[in-house]
């Protein structure tokens, strides 16, 4: 079995199958139905891996301002490797190392702030994220008031928000505000999402919005990324009949909690979303059932692989495999970064040892 570093108490076991406490009783079965693609996206692993890399090139302490994924152990083994995080440029000393800014993207005013006190940063926000920032900008420039479709106080929103001048963008939560909202022009409206939404959610709120401001313009090509829609369509195919759909990922976690979401309303009696094997739901997993699995795009495919050897210790697995799309996306990190080598051995706190 792969050994993970624990975050809690591992679970205690009153609920293990009485065939579980003899050793010679065979164990019940169970069905594991693992939707791919699942885990960590482009974003992500350039994220870590400009991290990761910043540690090789100048050594430790590296800054990360904000956790630089929302995954608790990701951000742990950073930390163990030498990462220091902030949630602000404040806290980040003049020693000459550099900061790394998040997967999610920052308001305009961080780098300008860094750039002031001549501080070496790396920005890690994902291409896809920047794409809506210039989507946005697009909207602002054409003199349209921007509608942005996220999560109050998510750091993308706060990102996003802060590349647009004060006043020029509106956040919309759901088709609620998109029914009180009111425009100065309703005929110079563009709207914008965060990556990470429900799809079905948003395309409920664009439409509400579109029938009451038909001019309202849409961003050049879909905010959703590649990723978030992925992970939700296999979660749709594989939750019909699911006794439990288990969703790895981290609380703060936008598009895991989203996973939940959809795996309920898609046919899983129930979802739940763990960070690892401490958190799993032994009461509600049924023997003889079956359990779906996915796991967010700031999930580490190492907690996946812990709680599959989890289910072994007390059940007779059977994997099926549910995959609905192939993804080749890889983002390059930044130029400077490119001439450090990064090896497997680098990246097996998150992807294991292969
Ligand atoms: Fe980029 Fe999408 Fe991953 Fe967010 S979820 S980091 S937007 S690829």
């Amino acid at each position: 079995m792969r050994r993970i570093p624990s975050f809690g108490a591992p679970s205690a076991l009153p609920n293990r199958p009485e065939s579980f406490l003899s050793a010679t009783a065979t164990k019940p079965k169970l069905t594991i139905r693992m939707c791919e693609p699942r885990g960590f996206c482009a974003g992500v692993d350039r994220a870590i891996q400009i991290v990761v890399l910043a540690l090789k090139k100048y050594g430790a302490p590296v800054y990360v301002r904000h956790e630089i994924v929302h995954n608790r152990y990701v951000v742990e083994g950073l930390r163990s490797k030498g990462a220091v995080f902030v949630e602000e440029l404040d806290s980040v000393p003049d020693d000459g190392q550099p900061v790394v800014f998040s997967a999610h993207g920052v308001p305009k005013s961080v780098p300008a702030a860094a750039e002031a006190r001549e501080l070496l940063y790396l920005d890690a926000t994902c291409p896809l994220v920047s794409k809506v920032h210039k989507q946005a900008m697009r909207h602002t420039r054409l003199g349209r008031h921007v509608l942005l479709i996220g999560h109050r106080g998510h750091p993308e929103v706060i990102g996003t928000m802060g590349q647009l001048p004060e006043g020029s963008v509106t956040l919309i939560e759901t088709e609620d505000d998109a029914a009180a909202y009111v425009p100065v022009d309703p005929a110079a409206l563009g709207f914008v999402t965060q990556t990470t939404l429900s799809v079905d959610d948003t395309a409920g709120i664009v439409a509400a919005l579109q029938a009451r401001f038909p001019d309202m313009r849409a961003p050049s090509s879909e905010s959703i990324c590649y990723a978030t829609t992925n992970r939700q369509d296999a979660v749709k195919a594989a939750a019909p009949g699911a006794d439990l759909f288990l969703i790895v990922g981290a609380p703060n976690s936008s598009n895991s909690r989203r996973l939940v979401e959809v795996a309920e309303r898609s046919g899983a009696m129930q979802g739940a979303l763990v960070e690892g094997p401490q958190d799993l739901p032994w009461d509600c997993v049924k023997p003889g059932g079956v359990v779906a699995m996915s796991a967010g795009a700031s999930a580490p495919e190492i907690l996946v692989d812990a709680i599959v050897d989890s289910f072994r210790d007390r059940y007779d697995v059977t994997i099926e495999l549910v995959r609905t799309a192939e993804e080749n996306e890889n983002f390059p990190v930044m130029r400077s970064l490119r001439q450090t080598p990064l090896t497997p051995v680098d990246m097996a706190f998150v992807n294991g040892q292969g």
